[in-house]
């Protein structure tokens, strides 16, 4: 996504999907602790508020009337149905980011994935898969903030976002939640250093062919 700010590279969108219970979360938020130059984007939801969680923080918990205001003022980058409830990423959330020089953690589906991908060819998508479905519904369970019905209902739906692990560009099974975290953030730097996002380099190679005194601006490596 391009940018106005002095950014030496193009900031990134780091989209990472997952069936519910695939570790996601957690993996999430080891990754926004161990690296500052990434931030979450806070997803707009009407999904009821579940105990632990903070509006504004875990999500912005909205009205199905205020979604319908947020769809029709075009607010979102993209938006999708999961599990009965309407989740969209609002364009404000990652804006916001981009423009302070960060990158943006999307947690979100493969409906949204798809969507996305067409606003910005250039996102990165990032896939966690479990190590089986035996220990998906295992962890299902064991969050014990969910009824058995919906517990089932989470695992059907985990058959239909598992079947499209194919359309992402990284994939990694979640066996051992610090090793995928490490995984994880191993793309993400790389990610960082790809060529055409360090848009820098079109001035440093022109100097330097030119001969001029090319300096070397700082690089955000990560
Ligand atoms: P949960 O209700 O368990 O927090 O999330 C349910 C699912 O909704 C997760 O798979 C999550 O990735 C997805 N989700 C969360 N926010 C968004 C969003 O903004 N857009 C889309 N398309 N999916 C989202």
């Amino acid at each position: 996504m391009a940018t106005g700010n002095p950014l030496l590279r193009r900031g990134l969108l780091f989209v990472l999907s997952s069936p519910s219970g695939a570790g996601k979360s957690t993996i999430a938020r080891m990754i926004l602790e161990a690296d500052d130059g990434i931030g979450l984007s806070v997803s707009a939801t009407t999904r009821p508020i579940r105990e632990g969680e903070e509006d504004g923080k875990d999500y912005h918990f909205v009205s199905n009337s205020e979604f319908d205001e947020l769809v029709e003022s075009g607010a979102f980058l993209e938006w999708a149905h999961v599990f009965g409830h309407r989740y969209g990423t609002l364009k404000t959330e990652v804006v916001k980011q981009i423009e302070g020089g960060r990158d943006v953690l999307l947690d979100i589906d493969w409906q949204g994935t798809q969507q996305l991908k067409q606003v910005d060819p250039d996102i990165v998508r990032v896939f966690v898969l479990p190590p089986s479905m035996e220990e998906l519904d295992r962890r299902l369970r064991s969050r014990g903030t969910d009824s058995d019905e919906v517990v089932a209902h989470r695992m059907n739906r985990a058959h239909i976002e598992i079947s499209h692990w194919a359309e992402y560009d990284y994939v990694f099974i979640n066996d051992d939640a610090d090793k995928c975290k490490k995984l994880v953030h191993t793309v993400l730097k790389a990610e960082r250093l790809k060529a055409s996002r360090r848009v820098f380099l079109h001035d440093f190679v022109r100097s330097l062919l030119a001969g001029e005194a090319a300096f070397v601006r700082e690089q955000r490596l990560g």
